[in-house]
């Protein structure tokens, strides 16, 4: 990237852009969400009016900060749910997530815990962590890839699933929102999917050429992440076998590989920032949503009561804000190296 762009963009920090009230309302195509699963009933609040057949979010600035309430039901078509390879129906959530309107970028990068990375301008989480891991131990660190091919978590056509809480969620592209998102049929376009914890703003996997120039030619930005080589370790320390995907420790960073930065981002213009400022891209390859923090991430993503997939029947109900922390699982990564 060139040189005059970083030192403009470091000197202006973030910059400015969507300043002004937004307010997206947005209508789904109205699949049943009655919630039968455990916790999606048990729990009355700001948004248990509203119809659960309606995919509704809100987002607006309140004071420094962008604040995204949704329901969660997707705004566009969906696998079955229930259906042969995930056991739940997708049901009205009440989520409320805020990010910094002025996003900075951290001293260190943050890994992704056993919580959204961010959520969609739809309301929808984008979550691609599974809580599936070797031997079934969350503490062995090694954690299957939602999309590694291994695990059949009986994703639709947009990468998404359901929770046993009800939650749809993404763990890659997100087609079918892209479709909804999209005014051009023949040229790729870069399309804002939604905002990361950390407030930095996420794209789709079409890029400027030169990230710094939007009248640039688009090209599809690819992850800078490889399979690494050789054997995982064995015996007690690990599932042994040839590296190959299937878990997200099999991949590394190879500063260069491609396009983005180890947090699957960079600094450029967008469509939303004329002015350029850091963004994520969703991409085709691992980590496919990003697993990394190049800001903060904001509390409000914090998982509250029991972490996914797990089902807990009997368990405590699902929190609400300022409700029950679950305890911090290992990382995705181990400590990022500088
Ligand atoms: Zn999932």
């Amino acid at each position: 990237m060139p040189a005059r762009f970083h030192a403009r963009f470091n000197k202006a920090g973030v910059v400015t852009g969507f300043t002004g009230m937004i307010l997206v309302v947005l209508l789904s195509s109205g699949h049943a969400a009655h919630g039968h699963d455990i916790g999606t009933e048990s729990h009355a609040d700001e948004h248990s009016h509203q119809s659960v057949a309606a995919g509704h979010v809100t987002i607006g600035i309140e004071g420094d900060f962008r604040v995204i309430e949704s329901d969660g039901l997707p705004n566009h078509k969906t696998g079955q749910f229930p259906g042969p390879r995930n056991p739940n129906r997708i049901s009205a959530q009440s989520h409320r997530f805020r990010v910094p309107v002025a996003p900075k970028v951290a001293e260190k990068t943050t890994p992704l815990q056993m919580h959204p990375f961010g959520v969609a301008i739809n309301g929808v989480p984008l979550d691609p962590g599974a809580a599936e891991f070797w031997n079934r131990d969350r503490r062995s660190g090694w954690q299957y890839e939602a999309l590694g091919g291994v695990v059949d978590l009986g994703l639709d056509q947009s990468n998404g699933h359901v929770q046993p809480t009800g939650a749809y969620h993404y763990h890659g592209t997100p087609r079918l929102l892209l479709e909804t998102l999209s005014k051009e049929t023949e040229k790729p376009e870069m399309l804002l999917i939604g905002y990361a914890a950390d407030g930095f703003p996420i794209y789709n996997d079409q890029g400027h050429s030169d990230a710094g120039d939007l009248k640039s030619p688009m090209k599809q930005l690819v992850s800078s992440y490889r399979v690494r080589k050789g054997q995982r370790t064995s015996g007690e320390a690990g599932p042994g076998g040839t590296y190959d995907g299937r878990f997200v420790q099999d991949w590394e960073y190879v500063a260069g590989a491609g396009d983005l930065d180890e947090c699957n981002g960079r600094i450029g213009v967008t469509p939303e920032y004329p002015e350029g400022i850091y963004h994520y891209v969703v991409t085709q390859q691992f980590p496919y949503i990003p697993r990394l923090f190049r800001g903060t991430p904001d509390e409000s993503f914090m998982r509250h009561g029991p972490p996914p997939g797990g089902g807990f029947p009997g368990g405590p109900p699902r929190g609400g804000r300022g409700g029950r922390r679950s305890p911090p699982p290992p990382p995705f990564f181990p400590p990022p190296r500088r």
